[in-house]
């Protein structure tokens, strides 16, 4: 087996001005990487045909393979076919049977075929064709030297079927079936990444010593993803053993593996225990109850929610004390916790969660961007956390709505409630 450098190539104007974002290239990353091939770069080009050449035989000059996507259609601006021939110094040929297949296609669809269309149906000299299963455009194989090039179809859809069903098993032959990456997540969000790095240092000393397994941490919005991975043989029970004792380590501040949202999770707690949750929101204005209820089954265990942004409104309708509310201000931590005590007892519901706090980008009542204090109240009493976030107004408001699922699952779990203030994630 020998390691295959791959380059992805995207081409079209539309994702130079940003009216679409290069989504092939994550879904082509992801997906050549976790089948053992090492993806070394990635353009992206307009559908200009010189900028075109250029691009390609640059990536032709660097990598084993190139896989380029998009450009392919029956329009004016759809030139990768053109180019491709152009840097392999060949002619266009027209396939009579693909030809024949457009014609029959377009008919069935009751669409016209034009002059333009037909170039679909071009292959440069000694490529071949890649059947199209999802549209009309059928995608290009060629060895250009000893690099292998594949275009494919930019419409995502038709991308990642024709990749699957032709150019994946392609490569991989050419690369002699690398070994298959055997990788875990583990999914936290209450402590920041420095936090997670400094707990797994045991772990990472282990490591160290045996090989086989690389740890690596990635950062999001109010999370933190620690992935183990290895490609060594037999690297899923290594993968398995370094995950458990990561989460040895981690106790409680796991929330959950790969495919887990902090939503999903604590409404799988609240069902196991037959628990409710009602949801108060003022910074976050109904962000935590839209992440709830886009769970499947959200209705067994979400009583509602009420967005209290207006003060007098979460004295009105919550009961906060307005006296409170006069002498603290809106964005304080008891205010949080009488929130979530009130819609608790609005809506009986097992568990009350609240957020309040300053998302920016102005000061408020003297407290600083970022200021946040989020509250959880339930049978045991009511838990509150006092933070401090720095960034955008929305990441802000992504972040508090991450950390007050997370505190509502420790809550429930029996968990104690993580007081990493800053959890930057
Ligand atoms: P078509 O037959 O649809 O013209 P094509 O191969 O010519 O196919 P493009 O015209 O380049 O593809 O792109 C068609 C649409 O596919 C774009 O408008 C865009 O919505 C989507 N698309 C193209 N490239 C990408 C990409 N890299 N990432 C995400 N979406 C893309
Ligand atoms: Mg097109």
């Amino acid at each position: 087996m020998r390691e295959l450098k791959v380059e992805l190539v995207a081409v079209g104007d539309e994702l130079l001005v940003g009216d679409v974002v290069n989504t092939n290239a994550v879904t082509l990353g992801r997906r050549l990487t976790a089948a053992g091939l090492r993806v070394t770069g990635v353009s992206t080009v307009g559908d200009g045909l010189d900028e075109m050449i250029d691009v390609l035989t640059q990536a032709v000059r660097r990598a084993d393979a190139v896989l380029v996507s998009g450009g392919l259609g029956p329009t004016s601006d759809d030139r990768t076919r053109e180019a491709i021939a152009a840097v392999a110094g060949v002619a266009l040929r027209r396939d009579p049977a693909i030809e024949d297949w457009l014609r029959r296609r377009y008919q069935g669809l009751n669409r016209t075929l034009t002059a333009l269309g037909l170039q679909q149906a071009d292959v440069p000299e000694g490529g071949r064709s890649l059947p199209n299963p999802n549209g009309s455009a059928p995608g290009v194989a060629i060895e250009i030297g000893d690099v292998q090039v594949y275009a494919v179809p930019g419409p995502p859809h038709e991308m990642i079927a024709m990749t699957e069903d032709r150019v994946l098993p392609d490569l991989l032959r050419r690369a002699g079936n690398p070994p298959i990456r055997a990788q875990r997540q583990l999914l936290t969000a209450s402590v920041g990444e420095g936090v997670i790095a400094a707990t797994l240092e045991p772990l990472e000393k282990e490591l160290a010593v045996v090989g086989a397994v690389e740890v690596a941490y990635l950062a999001t919005a109010g999370q933190t993803r620690v992935k183990l991975t290895s490609t060594a043989p037999g690297g899923a029970d290594a993968v398995d053993a370094a995950t458990a004792r990561a989460r040895e380590l981690l106790g409680g501040c796991v929330y959950g593996e790969a495919g887990d949202t902090p939503a999903g999770v604590v409404l799988d707690l609240l069902r196991e225990r037959g628990a409710t949750v009602a949801v108060a929101e003022s910074l976050t204005g109904g962000l935590v109850a839209a992440e709830l209820t886009s769970v499947p089954g959200a209705s067994a265990s979400v009583r509602g929610s009420i967005t209290a942004y207006a003060t007098d409104v979460k004295a009105a309708v919550l009961g906060v004390d307005a006296d409170l509310l006069a002498a603290v201000g809106a964005v304080h931590p008891d205010v949080a916790g009488a929130m979530a005590e009130g819609v608790r007892r609005l809506m009986s519901g097992t568990y009350g969660v609240a957020t309040t706090g300053v998302a920016g980008p102005d000061p408020q009542d003297g407290k600083p961007v970022g200021t946040v204090h989020i509250a959880v109240a339930g049978p045991e009493g009511t838990t509150v956390l006092s933070l401090l976030f720095s960034g955008s107004r929305s990441r802000i408001r992504e972040m508090t709505t991450v950390r007050v699922l997370d505190l509502l699952r420790c809550v429930v779990a029996g968990l104690p409630a993580e007081q990493d203030p800053s959890c930057t994630g």
